[in-house]
């Protein structure tokens, strides 16, 4: 295979897991990436960071299921950075990103990939990660120096070839009791109760403290402790099994003050989040900060109007109301997007006398547009905007009202305009629809019985879960805990047969975050 001049393969750590902890070189090499080849051990989210149409490559191993040797992935390297078209040859770099867990040299095969690079003329970069038996220990509360502790740090493979008898092992434990400094062995899960036996027998005192953590620096990391003597047996009654990092020294002590990660308040719990596919969840990154582990199930999809003539005349005529109400962020974006399809912009909405939005997240969006609402109620449901807009107007009589909102707004709000003597044209600007399916992760998590709690933002994220769930699964919802936004999703859930465990306080997602560390914390 020919290997392109301006090929080049960087081989980039993707740290211990924690999507955060790439360094910004690795990202940066990532968003330009042609093709990405990764690992069991990186975290798959960090895989957006790469152009859609960038190809990727699955050469991960687990210890039972190997997937590719080590001489396949070099290959696979080679071969890719081979793969960009001939005719694009002079146009621009062809960027390959060999993604790795950690850092690509600690343990991660990295030299061996860079030699068979150099050795088949392939450029290659090497972008250090953080490595998991720094940051796992890190997450669990273990530093693993500390001047009160140890002055040395020794990185170990717990995995040696094989078959390899004691006498015959290339790492040495008699230096390794003698060092009195803390110990990091990475693969030693399986071969636990060797590798404290053996540090036993080199003069370690049985009662030095260790530890041992899975999945470091993910949501779902477990830690567990005890000493030489004890650790192997805690791990396996705990079953602990790989990917964890064993940490032997007296830092390990520090874990009761420094064990800042799993005690946020939120740390062990899974919250299943229901939302649209296409808004970004600001709930779950809320919700991922206090530490949950979330998996979002996208129950809504949103949909352009039938029928785009009766929005089109209404933002043709915008000088012709009084009042432009919102009632979603979601319908701010689609009368947005719509007035730029019609070729026209911000000076449009510059015709309407006065702009109205339901709540905080409405009035942001128009802020994203350079809109200051006039009026934000201090409730954020369709009753108040009714009652803040006639305290406000005072006398509705005769005003003209625009609402721009999705088909399945509730009536109330127009209503209660309508009663007050108001001109209301109520528009559907956007359509709510039910997706295929939800994903396999969602249904798997349900069925297992593994989600504690359940969000709710909207009554129909509640209905269309329970549309799109057989009825073994609706019975789990039932059993887990729900946390519904304010008083209309609850009456839906309630009539689901899904009464919420919680009702947020304050109605919007900050509110949902309060109330659920709140209960959490109680
Ligand atoms: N290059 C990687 C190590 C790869 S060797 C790095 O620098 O981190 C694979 C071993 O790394 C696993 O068996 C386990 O011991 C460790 N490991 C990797 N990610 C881990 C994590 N998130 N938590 C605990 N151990 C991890």
């Amino acid at each position: 295979m020919q290997t392109s001049p301006n090929a080049v393969v960087y081989l980039v750590g993707a740290g211990p897991g924690d999507p955060g902890l790439i360094s910004v070189a690795g990202a940066q090499a990532l968003a330009r990436a042609d093709v990405v080849v990764y690992d069991y051990l990186a975290n798959k989210r960090l895989l957006d960071l790469a152009p859609a149409g960038a190809e990727r490559v699955y050469v991960g191993k687990s210890s039972n299921q190997h997937t590719m040797t080590q001489d396949q992935i070099n290959a696979v390297l080679v071969e890719k950075a081979g793969s960009q078209k001939p005719e694009a040859r002079n146009q621009k770099e062809w960027v390959v990103v060999r993604l790795k867990g950690g850092d690509p040299y600690v343990f991660g095969r990295g030299g061996e990939e860079g030699e068979y690079l150099r050795a088949h003329g392939v450029r290659f970069v090497e972008i250090p990660g953080i490595t998991s038996g720094i940051a796992g220990p890190a997450y669990a509360g273990i530093p693993v120096t500390h001047r009160d502790f140890t002055s040395t740090i020794t990185l170990i493979t717990g995995h040696e070839k094989e078959g390899v008898e004691d006498a015959d092992s290339r790492v040495n434990y008699e230096a390794l009791a003698k060092l009195n400094g803390t110990l990091v062995f990475y693969m030693g899960v399986k071969s636990l109760p060797q590798i404290t036996r053996r540090l036993m027998d080199a003069g370690m005192a049985a009662d030095m403290p260790a530890a041992v953590v899975r999945w470091g620096t993910h949501p779902h990391q477990r830690a567990v402790t005890g000493t030489v003597g004890t650790i192997a047996a805690v791990v396996e009654k705990a079953k602990i099994t790989a990917p964890a990092i064993t940490i032997v020294g007296q830092v390990v002590t520090l874990r009761d003050t420094l064990n800042w990660f799993e005690n946020r308040p939120l740390f062990g719990q899974r919250v299943l989040v229901t939302r649209t596919r296409q808004q970004a969840s600001e709930l779950t990154s809320g919700l991922c900060e206090l530490g949950a582990q979330v998996i979002e199930a996208p129950t809504i999809e949103l949909a352009e109007p039938e029928d785009w003539a009766p929005i089109d005349a209404a933002l043709g005529r915008l000088n012709t109301y009084d009042w432009l109400v919102f009632t979603s962020a979601n319908g701010v974006r689609a009368a947005w997007e719509r007035l730029r399809r019609l070729g026209l912009d911000a000076r449009a909405l510059g015709q309407c006398k006065n702009v109205a939005a339901i709540g905080p997240a409405t009035a942001e969006a128009l802020h994203a547009i350079g809109i200051h609402p006039d009026l934000i109620p201090e409730k954020f449901v369709g009753e108040e905007l009714a009652i803040a807009l006639a305290d406000r107007i005072k006398n509705l009589r005769g005003a003209r009202m625009l609402l721009l909102r999705a088909d399945i707004a509730r009536p109330v709000l127009r209503d209660e305009l309508l009663k007050a003597g108001a001109t209301v044209e109520d528009l559907p600007i956007y359509r709510t629809t039910l997706p295929a399916a939800l994903p396999d992760e969602v249904v798997a998590a349900l069925a297992a019985g593994e989600i504690d709690w359940i969000t709710f933002t909207s009554a129909s994220t509640a209905a269309n879960l329970h549309a799109l769930l057989p009825a073994d699964l609706r019975q789990k919802v039932s059993a887990a805990k729900k946390l519904s936004i304010g008083p209309i999703t609850t009456a839906a859930m309630n009539q689901l047969g899904w009464k919420p465990t919680l009702e947020a306080a304050v109605h919007d997602i900050g509110g949902m975050v309060a109330a659920i560390t709140q209960a959490f914390q109680k």
